[in-house]
């Protein structure tokens, strides 16, 4: 091959690769590979020693030709990159492009009950309080007139904490099964009158199905003052279940028989899924449970330190889990902890 011929191979060798070449990178790595200090084009050029005199001279200007369109071609390709990426970055913030709107939350449809509920009660000029859902015995049993042998412990199915290589009492730490719980600690540090609520989360080692679940929410309330009678505590559910439900649902109230009140009460709310018709949902009844009540049982108030003679008071629980499906009328419980976001973008 000539020396002519050795040129014009390089040259249409280095301007191929420059043409493809696509960042400043890969052009860099071209111009050392032929324009380095050992690169092919300049060994090339010192080869032209070697010429015959009579030609070297036609050869080294083609050699300086090849050269600089070589050089040239760097150059061109160079700016032509850079331009690219420039405009690249550029269509990355393009603001005239429409944006990608984001998916926002919102607050669970259980919140949002809770929150209702909370704000009905502070109307009538209760306090909210929070309490401990790791609980001792003491505080969700013994206070409540439940001691350890009463026969009521086996309904509340509990759950026991693992307390081994500590210097706890085994078994007189548990997850709390009520929120009535909070009964004792907030009635030994405030003297009647006292008005509050307590919204929370509560544990059953119980068998899930449509209307039960292992972990449900309660918002616990209690009234003590002078002269507070069942009327009163009839008024306070009507009141506050008609403002949050409806002021056309239909309640009905029954005995029944807790520790911790006396009497005992419980409040029925007609079905919203079947409208008193019988469903799966309760149990063919008609009616939903949803408020179990009464008058503090005086034993209550003498072991927080009130004087049962001067003092009554009444207490409820709502099963919140209950109030949600029922509002809603969702027909399942268990849709309520379901992370499937088709369902909560419901609400
Ligand atoms: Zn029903």
């Amino acid at each position: 091959m000539s020396m002519e011929e050795q040129l014009m191979n390089l040259k249409n060798e280095a301007l191929s690769l420059i043409l493809s070449a696509e960042d400043g990178k890969t052009l860099e790595e071209i111009k050392l590979q032929f324009l380095g200090r050992s690169g092919k084009l300049t060994l090339a050029l010192k080869d032209i020693v070697k010429v015959p005199v009579e030609n070297r001279a036609e050869v080294g200007k083609l050699a300086n030709e090849v050269k600089q369109a070589v050089e040239e071609a760097l150059e061109r390709q160079e700016g032509f990159v850079k331009k690219e990426t420039i405009t690249k970055k550029r269509a990355a913030i393009d603001t005239s492009i429409p944006g990608i709107q984001p998916q926002i939350g919102h607050l669970h449809p259980m919140t949002q009950v809770m929150l209702d509920v909370v704000e009905v009660f502070k109307q009538i000029g209760f306090q909210a309080a929070d309490g401990p859902e790791i609980e001792t015995d003491h505080y969700n049993f013994e206070v409540l007139n439940i001691p350890k042998d009463h026969p009521a412990r086996d309904t509340q199915m509990t759950f026991y904490l693992d307390t081994r290589n500590s210097k706890v009492t085994p078994g007189e730490v548990i997850l709390r099964t009520q929120t009535s719980a909070m009964q004792g600690r907030v009635m030994q540090k405030v003297k009647p009158p006292v008005r509050v609520i307590v919204p929370g989360k509560n544990f059953r080692y119980e068998q899930v199905d449509a209307s039960h679940g292992f972990e449900f929410w309660q918002v616990e309330g209690f009234c003590v003052d002078t002269h507070i009678r069942l009327t009163d505590l009839f008024g306070t559910i009507d009141y506050v279940l008609r403002r949050l439900m409806g002021q056309d649902i239909k309640l009905k109230f029954a005995t029944t028989n807790f520790p911790f009140v006396e009497p005992g009460v419980d409040t029925y709310m007609e079905c919203t899924v079947c409208k008193g018709k019988g469903c799966s949902f309760c149990k063919y009844a008609g009616w939903s449970e949803i408020m179990p009540a009464g008058m503090i049982h005086p034993n209550v108030l003498k072991a927080v330190g009130y004087d049962s003679q001067k003092v009554s008071g009444f207490a409820f629980a709502i099963g919140l889990s209950r109030l949600v499906t029922l509002r809603y009328h969702m027909d399942d419980l268990r849709l309520l902890t379901n992370p499937d976001l088709r369902i909560l973008k419901q609400f």
